[in-house]
């Protein structure tokens, strides 16, 4: 006989079916209920119901597998027996909740419904057991108001209306003239159970059930469906989370935070995730339930500061439970708890999210403490290497702050949720910051709300900032901001904000809507204006050497993991710059060589030049104003050649088409250009404007440029050649080994990369014999169109190095314009026709195909091919680890990603 598969996995009573191993299938918090459990700490029992059933239930029409009903009535009467109480009992009831977890943590996206099983006659039992009225019935209206929005679906018509029940809450809260909710008797809780009921059957025509056993179904099926909810279907298209990968339903007896005031609900971390200081922390309510703290309802209290005097026992279980977390997971954790008459009981506990400061501080401190390697330190969970970045990222100036409080431009503080500084126009509404973004995407925006919700995501992502008035540390709004490494305050009391007049009032100051301030995520203020900002620590230690290493611990510890990274890494990671300040700061961020020098940059410089080169009929004419840029970019390449001392230096040859550089649009923004041309060349405007008539494309990045213009015109290739080998000389003779690597764009075929190859040989060879010098130098290639890639074995015959342009590839390999695709990208990624943006991060299939294909192509003609990338996407991390997958020697990004770049080839070259 087949045996039955297994949907349902119990814990209680210190065993558990399941194990933090089986996140796949239980969910993380399901997984961990089950960890906790095992290993012996205080965790409510209950039941699993596994991801499998969420998509069953997704592909079924909302039906479940046949065997699942058995399994659950198993399953519940096993957690009645460890609780020693019994679901729908009229005399001793057991209540439940029913909670989402997905594989990985969605903080907020999908729902939850708590004290499940009440109804008039076992609320009226819970409250002679617990003999506490007002317990039981604050219980009875929470499960209605929970069971109502998430099952019934009852929510607010309009954004700026409340919600429905905390209309009702509010009012009652008004006429009994309280300021919270814990403060309303048990006949005025009765009063609004009774106002929600009639509320819902108003609204949705039905009576509330009565029935336990349909209400725990009803809450399971809601779980289920909310993997398939709107917001939650967002968040994962931003996190790039498997719609497959469904969600588990945690069926748990309850534990009661709302008792009376020996009791608590709580959030914590083992240690702070804002700026990575060590030390148990959170927020706690006396006398209330799990979603009260996370909501923002009431401001709740720091644990550190006052859960010692409120309820010492608790807070002692706590930070033993905290170090028994760290030991065992060997990571930071986030967890959520209840004390029900002075015992601490777990509701969950996950790998803590942190800013990109928290991450590294943490992980340098945890291999600082011996809990961890240094490998481990550097594993992406932990230092997602985007994040590096943050540490990378500009603070307010110290001085414009000290004047604006001068100014008393200081508006408020808050509670620093999020590090950083930003500036923006106050929005007040998450789809209002998504409007002014779709009219302008770069908008500067500070969204300021009373608290945050997940709705409200799409929202937080466009804005710079987001500043709320209630709430703690452990919000929405400061979960979110730090994993989207968001400048976050929240808790910011003073704040009175009214929606409905789109005003937010501070003591006598009112602003506006689209008035500008400025929020420091470090301390917490909150300012009225736009403020300059300053660099950060990492770049005032390594760039303006304007703090010394020994001042910042966040320099400190940035140092450490560089190093390890380092240590770690086979690929080296180069930088994309054209001038010898971008080459120093390339460095100091960890640089290895140049992968990538445009000389077209230092053309800008000298438009007067090449707008005669362009202009010119003939070869001789053409010559003529080539050589007067000679000594310009001779002097360019010495100076790149200094700052980067014995490393490789990449040039390009000039790339753009030459309309960049003279067209008509440049003629109608100066309209005394073409007079001034015309003069200083003999001719007439009319000459000028007819030969642009003949410069003109109609689709130029697949016109006259990379090296079909050093084909068509060789004196620009020779010209170029010679400066870079003059400059190679002259800088070798100062005793720097110099070794420069001559590049030719947008090379398609072998005969192409010869031709331009020749010159510059040519020019080498001249350049040595009159000077006596010799440098050691390369003549490679770009590849950027796919017939590079496709015959690639046939042009490493000639060229010494490929170096990947993975911009150009995508436009030529996708069909898809740069500068055109923003048109229907978004649409494109809402709808799951792709995922990533394939500017961003590399197409893996076809881009990255194609890079495979020549990858071996070259290899297999050249063995010793050098090879890199020097595409946007050379300092974005899931690509540097694709170059690392197809065995490049290098890649090449903008002196600013370097740090990130280093990482990410370490992480990569750690993994299996
Ligand atoms: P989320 O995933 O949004 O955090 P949870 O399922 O963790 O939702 O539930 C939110 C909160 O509800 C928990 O933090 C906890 O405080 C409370 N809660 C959940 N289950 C129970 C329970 N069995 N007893 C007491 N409180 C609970
Ligand atoms: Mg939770
Ligand atoms: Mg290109």
């Amino acid at each position: 006989m087949a045996t039955e598969q297994k949907y349902v996995y119990s814990f209680g009573d210190g065993k558990a079916d399941g194990g933090a191993t089986m996140k796949n299938l239980l969910g993380g918090k399901g997984a961990n209920l089950a960890e906790m459990t095992n290993i012996g700490l205080p965790v409510p029992a209950g039941f699993t119901i596994t991801t499998e059933v969420c998509n069953y239930y997704t592909d079924n029409k909302q039906q479940y597998p046949p065997e699942l009903k058995s399994q659950v009535e198993t399953a519940l009467s096993k957690t009645e027996k460890v609780m020693g109480a019994e679901f729908g009992s009229k005399t001793n009831p057991l209540l439940l909740s029913c909670r989402s977890g997905a594989r990985e943590s969605m903080p907020g996206m999908m729902d939850t419904v708590l004290n499940i099983g009440l109804n008039d006659e076992t609320v009226a039992a819970l409250a002679k057991q617990a003999q506490n009225e007002a317990f039981a019935w604050d219980s009875y209206r929470r499960f209605i108001q929970m069971y109502g929005s998430v099952v019934l679906g009852m929510k607010s018509a309009d954004k700026k209306d409340e919600d429905p029940f905390e209309e009702i809450l509010h009012h009652a809260k008004q006429s009994a003239g309280v300021q919270y909710d814990s403060e309303l008797s048990a006949d005025q809780l009765k009063q609004v159970a009774a106002n929600f009921k009639q509320a819902i059957k108003k609204q949705t025509g039905a009576d509330f059930p009565t029935d336990p056993v349909e209400q725990v179904w009803g809450a399971i099926g809601a779980v289920f469906g909310s993997w398939t909810n709107d917001r939650a279907i967002v968040y994962r298209r931003d996190y790039g989370i498997p719609h497959e990968w469904g969600t588990a339903t945690n069926v748990q007896a309850m534990v009661y935070g709302n008792l009376g005031d020996d009791c608590a609900t709580g959030v914590g971390l083992t240690r702070d995730c804002s700026m990575g200081l060590p030390g148990f922390n959170g927020d706690y309510l006396i006398n209330a339930q799990g979603e009260d703290v996370v909501a923002g309802i009431r401001t709740p209290k720091r644990i550190e500061k006052t859960l010692g005097e409120d309820a010492p026992e608790a807070f002692q279980q706590l930070q033993n439970i905290g170090k028994t977390l760290e030991h065992h997971y060997k990571e930071v954790q986030d967890i959520e708890f209840t004390v029900q008459r002075g015992k601490v009981w777990m509701l969950q506990t996950r790998n803590a999210k942190r800013t990109g400061f928290a991450a590294v501080r943490i992980a340098v401190d945890l291999v600082n403490e011996g809990l961890i390697t240094e490998q481990q330190a550097l594993e992406p969970r932990r230092i997602p290497a985007d994040d590096l970045s943050q540490l990378l990222q500009p603070i307010f100036d110290p001085t414009t702050k000290a004047e604006a409080q001068q100014q008393g431009k200081l508006l408020a503080k808050g509670i620093n949720a999020g590090p950083g500084a930003a500036s923006g126009k106050i929005c007040f509404h998450a789809a209002d910051a998504e409007t002014a973004f779709e009219e302008d995407p770069n908008v500067q925006l500070v969204l300021v709300r009373r608290e945050t919700s997940p709705e409200d995501l799409r929202g937080m992502r466009i804005a710079n900032g987001i500043l709320t008035a209630f709430g703690g540390a452990s919000s929405h709004a400061a979960l979110v901001s730090r994993q989207m490494g968001k400048v976050c305050i929240v808790g910011c009391s003073e704040l009175n904000i009214d929606y409905h007049e789109g005003t937010m009032r501070v003591g006598d100051t009112v602003l506006r809507e689209g008035d500008w301030i400025s929020i420091d995520g470090f301390t917490g203020e909150v300012f009225e204006g736009q403020l300059a900002t300053s660099p950060s620590e990492v770049v005032e230690v390594l760039i303006h050497k304007t703090k010394s290493p020994e001042e910042s611990e966040t320099f400190q510890r940035y140092q450490q993991l560089m190093k390890w990274a380092d240590n770690a890494r086979t690929m080296a990671v180069r930088t994309n710059a054209d001038q010898p300040d971008q080459a120093d700061e390339a460095i100091a961020f960890g640089a290895e060589g140049i992968g990538l020098c445009r000389t077209e940059h230092m053309f800008f410089d000298h438009l007067d030049e090449i707008r005669e080169m362009i202009l010119a009929r003939s070869a001789d004419v053409r010559k003529q104003a080539v050589d007067k840029l000679l000594p310009f970019q001779r002097e360019d390449f010495a100076g790149l050649f200094r700052a980067m001392q014995n490393r490789p230096v990449t040039i390009r040859l000039l790339d753009p088409p030459l309309n960049e550089f003279l067209s008509h649009r440049h003629l109608s923004e100066q309209p005394e250009l073409a007079e001034t041309l015309a003069k200083s060349i003999g001719t007439t405007p009319e000459a000028i404007h007819q030969r642009i008539d003949e410069l003109h494309e109609e689709n130029p990045m697949l016109g006259h440029r990379g090296c079909r213009l050093g084909i068509v015109f060789p004196e620009i290739t020779a010209m170029q050649a010679r400066a870079v080998f003059e400059a190679a000389c002259i800088v070798k003779k100062e005793g720097i080994d110099v070794h420069p690597e001559v590049m030719i764009p947008l090379v398609g075929f072998l005969t192409e990369f010869k031709n331009q190859e020749e010159i510059v040989r040519a020019q080498a060879k001249a350049v040595f014999e009159e000077t006596g010098i010799t440098v050691d130098y390369l003549v490679g290639t770009m590849i950027e169109v796919p017939r590079a890639a496709l015959c690639a074995d046939q042009i490493a015959t000639a060229a010494e190095f490929f170096s990947f342009g993975t911009n150009d590839l995508t436009q030529t390999a996708l069909g898809m314009s740069r500068d055109d695709y923003g048109g229907f990208i978004g649409f494109y990624q809402e709808n799951d026709i792709i995922g990533a943006d394939p500017f961003q991060t590399i197409d893996r299939d076809g881009v990255g195909r194609l890079m495979k294909i020549g990858v071996e192509g070259g290899r297999s003609t050249r063995e010793n091919l050098k090879l890199g990338i020097c595409g946007e996407h050379g300092g974005e991390p899931a690509s540097v680890m694709f170059c690392h997958e197809i065995g490049l020697d290098y890649v090449s990004c903008s002196p600013r990603r370097v740090p990130v770049a280093r990482l990410a080839a370490a992480q990569r070259a750690l993994m299996p």
